[in-house]
């Protein structure tokens, strides 16, 4: 499998960022290049994943058997 690069710097190291965009009325986590900091990425603060879960969880059902 192909390694990822950052398209800037070709660096193939990446960190996840907390960051609030303006004009956004909520946080975001950047992948960004951790060599650099070019942005490649964006993903939700909160993990959906883990609060459907959790939602799941309280209405007394398992998402993944
Ligand atoms: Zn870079």
């Amino acid at each position: 499998m192909a390694s990822s690069t950052c398209p800037k710097c070709t660096s193939t190291r990446f960190e996840i960022k907390e960051a609030e965009p303006k004009g956004s009325k909520y946080k975001v986590m950047f992948v960004q290049c951790s060599a650099c900091g070019a942005v490649v990425g964006v993903t939700d603060y909160y993990s959906v994943p883990s609060l459907l879960e959790k939602i799941a969880a309280k209405l007394g059902f398992k998402l993944f058997a």
